[in-house]
């Protein structure tokens, strides 16, 4: 089969690469650690001898079913594919940083406040303020404690949501002076000048101010999920997931599979792996309906090799 790869950011690799690219990866088989990005760069090695058309910084905004059964996908760029089978792994949808309400928050956006870490030698020996009380926060901290200047830590609570052994090592950090804990206090304001910003404000709920000298801010609020034109395809959903039969991962259209993510079943599980698995069952599937007419002969790759 031959296969057309959609994706509305400008890189491939979902979650992996936009989110977290430096964070290292326990569980997948046969990597007993690897960072997200090396994931990505590996996943994209192994696809190559199959060449995948990439088409990136597009949104698969609406398909067309043919009469003969197959799909015509148009994006926002608008680029056409004809296909028979289509696959949709979209996450959580077109998702985005939840942004925190600050006046001239554009002008620092991408310069000085970035809502992923796409490369940790940027903050070295920087003021860096991290505001949020999840894993991503605290798991950053905990990171770039090591090589920043100075590393804050903005929470409204005085109780982090993430894994208790995390908020124990961030804890003793912060006894140490490695970080400084700013709690209960939520961002407030920026200062600073073209795009560079000099300090971030904070208050706390009695209204009194703190004025933290900031090279860059790091707001981990978790993603806006939005599906986006998915949700308008008329598949089977539930909230922000589409229902599929798991012996196939065939939707409630002929034709049409998701996977990852966005595809839910009972007893999902959100995990890279699931998602491996569920490509693989797809794309069984998915054979049948691109070729119809030829028998499917089931072969291991160690008896097939790649091409
Ligand atoms: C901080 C963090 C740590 C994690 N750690 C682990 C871990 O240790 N182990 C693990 O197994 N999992 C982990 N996960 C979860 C894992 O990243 C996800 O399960 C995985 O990324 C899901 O892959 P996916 O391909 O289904 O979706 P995604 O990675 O979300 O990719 C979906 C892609 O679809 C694109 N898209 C959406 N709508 C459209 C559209 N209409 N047109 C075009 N493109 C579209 C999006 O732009 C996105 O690039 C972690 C997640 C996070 C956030």
């Amino acid at each position: 089969m031959k296969c057309h790869v959609i994706d509305a950011l400008e890189i491939i690799g979902g979650q992996c690469s936009a989110l977290y690219p430096e964070k290292p990866i326990y569980d997948i088989p046969a990597h007993p650690k690897i960072l997200a990005s090396e994931l990505i760069e590996m996943l994209e090695a192994q696809a190559a001898p199959f060449h995948p058309v990439y088409h990136l910084n597009q949104r698969v905004e609406k398909f067309v079913k043919n009469a003969d059964g197959s799909f015509l996908v148009t994006t926002s760029k608008g680029t056409q594919i004809e296909c028979r089978a289509m696959i949709i792994a979209a996450g959580c949808g077109a998702f985005g940083p939840n942004r925190p309400p600050l006046s001239g928050l554009e002008e620092f956006e991408g310069k000085s406040i970035f809502y992923a870490v796409r490369n940790k030698a940027e903050f070295a020996g920087k003021n860096v303020v991290i505001a949020g009380g999840g894993d991503s926060a605290v798991d950053w901290a905990l990171s770039l404690s090591e090589i920043c200047k100075k590393v804050y830590v903005i929470h409204r609570r005085d109780k982090f949501r993430c894994a208790p052994e995390s908020a124990d090592q961030m804890k003793k950090l912060a006894d140490a002076g490695k970080i400084e804990l700013v709690i209960p206090y939520q961002l407030d304001g920026l200062e600073g000048s073209n795009g560079k910003l000099s300090s971030v404000i904070v208050k706390d709920f009695d209204g009194n101010s703190k004025k933290l000298e900031a090279d860059y801010l790091l707001p981990f609020f978790g993603l806006a999920m939005e599906l986006g034109p998915i949700a308008n395809w008329g598949l089977n959903l539930d909230k922000h997931h589409i229902e599929v039969d798991v012996a196939t991962m065939k939707t409630s259209e002929e034709g049409i599979y998701a996977i990852g993510d966005i595809a839910h079943y009972k007893n999902k599980l959100k995990l890279i792996l699931s998602g491996f698995a569920e490509a693989a069952t797809a794309c069984h599937s998915a054979y049948k309906i691109v070729f119809p007419n030829q028998a499917y002969n089931f072969e291991y790759s160690t008896s097939k090799g790649v091409l």
